[in-house]
């Protein structure tokens, strides 16, 4: 197992087999934001039980807060499983100033890195508060019991630095960056996107050197991304396509999934080596094609006919190429014609 000390919002990663063993005998009485699978894998190696386990069934702010009056007395939230129980975590942290300690048992999600609890406020995406894991906890015999897929996924929010980059540039170069433009932040994006590229064999395999890869490059994400205070080099117009579905079809994704289709289509409509980028994924092993997450094509065609109107309809949503875009039947049927619908 190592241990290492991180100038990010991780305090400290522990990183190895089983090495969430004992966890619950290191930090007082701690409550747990779980779900049922994860927390049944898990349960019996945290060498300690906890005061409550709290079975996260929503991120809505109002379900959380019901939650949080229900607390008993505690000193750390221990998140346990994919996003929605760490961010759930992350968020009680935040709000009642305890001790975080982060265990994801999958990678599909960034969440576990991020400082921000994402969350939903009457649907809305909100990104609230900060909080810093201590220890993140990445226990590789606990993501290999989940089904190689979501840890897949997990590169998902990473391949997405191509389209979301590219984004930003576009905007900067229109006169329209909501923030000031950095040639670093994008040049550091390029190389976390070549680590991937280099280890794509071993994600594909779910090895432990492909999971230490994708939670490696999520730290170096942050280290970009935490100091000038915005995610812009890997949120762009490929996570829009995904907003506009949720707001859609009103039911939760695999987010690196998801993304993984948004890039497909928005590095088409950016003219930024999509072929590159649909083989790197094709390689990568992410499930981005629209029947594997059960999108119908009229309802894919009706979300690209409407992302330019709904982009427009949200003020916090950055620049893109979408606000330059004619997105018409033609372009749709040119190139959704590759993708696999049910
Ligand atoms: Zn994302």
């Amino acid at each position: 197992m190592q241990y290492f000390s991180l100038s990010t919002n991780v305090n400290e990663l522990r990183i190895g087999n089983d090495s969430s063993k004992n966890i619950g005998k290191e930090i007082g009485k701690f409550v747990v934001s779980t779900m049922e699978i994860p927390w049944n894998i898990i349960k019996d190696k945290l060498g300690q039980s906890p005061e409550k386990v709290i079975d996260v069934t929503s991120v809505e702010l109002s379900w959380i807060e019901g939650q949080i009056n229900d607390l008993p007395e505690f000193d750390t939230i221990v998140g346990i499983g994919g996003g929605m129980a760490i961010d759930v975590a992350k968020y009680i942290s935040w709000k009642l100033g305890k001790r975080l300690v982060s265990i994801p048992t999958i990678l599909s999600v960034d969440a576990f890195t991020t400082p921000a609890a994402g969350i939903r406020n009457n649907h809305d995406v909100q990104y609230l508060g900060t909080a810093s894991p201590d220890p993140l906890i990445i226990d590789y015999n606990i993501l290999r019991s989940a089904p190689k897929e979501l840890n897949i996924a997990g590169i998902g929010d990473l391949f997405s630095i191509h389209t979301a980059s590219f984004d930003w540039t576009y905007a900067h170069s229109k006169g329209k960056s909501e923030y000031p433009f950095s040639e670093d932040a994008i040049t550091g994006g390029k190389k976390i996107l070549e680590f991937i590229y280099n280890n794509i064999g071993n994600i594909k395999e779910n090895n432990n050197n492909g999971l230490r890869a994708i939670v490696e490059a999520y730290i170096s994400l942050n280290t970009i991304c935490l100091p000038i205070d915005h995610f812009r080099i890997e949120e762009g117009s490929e996570h829009y396509l995904f907003y506009e579905l949720e707001e859609r079809l009103k039911r939760p994704f695999i987010h690196g999934n998801i993304i993984g289709l948004g890039i497909y289509l928005l590095s088409r409509l950016q003219n930024n080596d999509p072929y590159f980028i649909t083989e790197m994924m094709d390689e990568s092993g992410l499930v981005y094609h629209p029947f594997s997450m059960n999108i119908k094509r009229e309802d894919l065609i009706d979300s690209l006919l409407n992302l330019k109107n709904f982009v427009k309809s949200k003020d916090k949503l950055w620049y893109t190429v979408i606000d330059d875009s004619y997105i018409e039947m033609e372009w749709i049927n040119q190139n959704i014609s590759e993708l696999k619908f049910n």
